[in-house]
């Protein structure tokens, strides 16, 4: 099977596997125990902490391990929610949106790029200035790719509003993009393991200098007080392993088979849009509308060929419902493919998945 499917889960990346494995051969135990083996998992889970945390470029007790990006993302909105008013990109993955539409959070709008349009922002948040607590806009968009001017909304968060909540949800773009927590005031940065290599069920809240969030998840007091439950040291190696391979692979070939079935596709299927093409994106994600063509239908019939991609308008159970990114950038939506590639993508793929593809509209095109 070609897989095109790599930003709703990636490939495990040798590193995390083994990194994962030495933690498990240690045999069973609770990180947060006295003897010795629990010492030496708890050792293989502050090591991993370090070496996540070397490679953002923060300190290490700003880490906090969590199963994932949805947690990180529910975690950081509705602690910022205490501070006062959530503002929230458009675009925002639903791990972020619906927490922050159930605080009654305001919701920032985003240009027919998918980009947030930092004039207009700054004019929102002098507006509201009094009462923000939180602000939450992602790095890069899941379906598009399409990464927000992070930087700028700092700069403008820095000089109107020092004290709330910058969070961003940085699933898709960490290791494939720029990402600096601190240069751009981020107070939270949620990361999730299996976009980058490791397996699901990991992640982490990255936390800013002096940050304390109201933890979600109550109980003992792991992870320094900040999360509760036992912390997945296995899990934990595999993601700070995984993390160091990812940020040293060659994104840039990888964008150059992007762009190469960007342009085939733009070459041989009439019609085709380019979802975000004139906006800096991730080098990883494609995202095409394709006029007269059902995305649902596509999509199987791209599976049952072989071709494992996804519609970027489908819900979690896989029904279809339409595609919020694509309705606050105004774009029809009209067949909406994405194909997301990874660090196993080779160049005979995208050959086959241009041919599979260009079949499969040709079908159904009748
Ligand atoms: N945020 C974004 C942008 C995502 O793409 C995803 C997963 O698709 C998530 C959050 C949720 O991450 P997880 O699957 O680790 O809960």
């Amino acid at each position: 099977m070609i897989y095109l499917d790599h930003a709703a889960s990636t490939a495990l990346r040798p590193e995390a596997r083994a990194a994962r494995d030495d933690v498990l051969a240690l045999g069973p135990a609770n990180p947060t125990g006295a003897h010795a083996r629990a010492q030496a998992v708890r050792a293989a889970l502050e090591d991993a902490r370090e070496s996540l945390a070397c490679d953002l470029g923060v300190a290490p007790g700003r880490v906090v391990f969590t199963s994932g990006g949805t947690e990180s993302d529910n975690w950081a909105v509705r602690a910022g929610a205490e501070r006062g008013t959530v503002l929230y990109s458009a675009v925002e993955h639903p791990a972020v949106a619906v927490p922050a539409e159930a605080t009654g959070g305001t919701v920032i709008p985003v240009d027919t790029e998918g980009r947030v349009d930092v004039t207009a922002f700054e004019g929102l948040v002098v507006d509201h200035r009094d009462r923000i607590g939180c602000v939450s806009v992602m790095a890069a968009n899941n379906e598009t790719g399409v990464l927000q001017p992070l930087a700028e909304i700092g700069e403008v968060l820095g000089t109107h509003c020092p004290g709330c909540i910058f969070h961003s949800d940085a699933v898709q773009a960490f290791t494939k993009a720029v990402l600096d927590v601190d240069a751009w005031g981020l107070g939270a940065v949620s990361l999730s393991g299996h976009k980058i290599g490791a397996p699901v069920g990991i992640g982490a809240l990255v936390l800013g200098e002096g940050v304390e969030l109201t933890p979600l998840l109550v109980g003992g007091g792991q992870e320094r007080g900040h999360r509760a439950g036992t912390p997945d040291a296995a899990g934990a190696a595999a993601f700070a392993a995984a993390a160091h391979a990812a940020l040293t692979d060659d994104w840039e070939r990888v964008r150059g088979l992007r762009d190469e079935l960007e342009a085939s596709l733009g070459a041989e299927v009439e019609g085709l849009v380019v979802h975000g093409q004139d906006a800096p994106r991730v080098p990883t994600h494609l995202h095409v509308g394709i006029p007269g063509v059902a995305a649902d239908m596509a999509v199987i019939a791209c599976d049952m060929a072989g071709l494992a991609v996804s519609s970027g308008s489908s819900c979690s159970s896989g029904a279809q419902e339409a595609s919020a990114t694509l309705a606050a950038m105004g774009a029809a939506g009209d067949g909406a493919l994405r194909f997301s590639l990874g660090w196993t993508t080779t160049s005979e793929d995208i050959a086959a998945a241009l041919d599979i593809t260009v079949d499969v509209v040709r079908r159904l095109r009748g």
